[in-house]
């Protein structure tokens, strides 16, 4: 059993190169900010404020959330459904963002995530997944890349998927996200002291897929 961690700013590419290198491994890819996601949808659904540091915690208790993989894909169900690409708006980006740094949404996710690491080899990305989720993962990196590239990438993540976008908001709202996660006091997004760091702005996908593999090697061959 592996664990690999992968954390570090939205639009890194953090998931579309964990998912392949999941795929190289033959390991399972747990995608955390949808979890968060789910959360932030449920949220909105009930009309709450996201950044109720009351109401939200109150809502909790009406949440069941369940993460299955159905060929080959992560799916989250909230409360036995599955909302699918709703979770992926812009607006839930903002909505996850703000549910994430309430202590109790972070408490209510934790064993979620931890159970799949003890019952699969795993490469999970999100924010804490190194410092707070799995500190004792055996690979640990934290991905990142310039804003500007973060936002082009996102932009054409949002076109190919046809959703209307704007790259100056996408800009501005991956600026003020980043800001969020990084400044909140729990959980902000960090790099583990024992990450990698591993700057993928002049890597294209092929290249930084081969650059985390590098990386696992590398850090397994030390452990052996
Ligand atoms: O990674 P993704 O963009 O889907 O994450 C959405 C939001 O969820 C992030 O902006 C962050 O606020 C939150 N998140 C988090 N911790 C994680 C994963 C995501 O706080 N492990």
């Amino acid at each position: 059993m592996i664990k690999i961690a992968i954390d570090g700013p939205g639009g890194a590419g953090k998931s579309t190169i964990a998912k392949a290198v999941a795929k190289k491994l033959g390991i399972v890819y747990v995608d955390t900010g949808a979890l968060y996601r789910t959360v932030g949808y449920f949220v909105k659904g009930k009309g709450i404020d996201p950044h109720d540091r009351v109401a939200v915690p109150a809502c909790l208790g009406e949440i069941s959330i369940e993460v299955k993989y159905e060929n080959g894909t992560q799916n989250v169900y909230l409360n036995g459904e599955n909302p699918g690409d709703k979770i992926r708006t812009p607006e839930m980006s903002m909505y996850a963002s703000a549910v994430s740094a309430i202590p109790e949404v972070r408490a209510f996710l934790l064993d979620t995530q931890r159970d799949i690491a003890k019952k699969n080899s795993v490469i999970m990305d999100g924010r804490d997944i190194g410092t707070v989720i799995l500190p004792d993962a055996e690979v640990k990196i934290f991905m990142t890349a310039s804003a500007e590239c973060r936002a082009e990438r996102r932009y054409k993540e949002l076109l190919a998927k046809g959703v209307k976008a704007n790259y100056d908001d996408v800009l501005r709202e991956m600026n003020e996200r980043d800001h969020n996660d990084s400044t909140r006091d729990v959980a902000p997004t960090a790099a583990a002291a024992d990450a990698v760091l591993l700057d993928n702005s002049n890597l294209n996908f092929d290249e930084s897929v081969d650059a985390v593999i590098a990386i696992v090697n590398e850090k397994t061959r030390v452990q052996k």
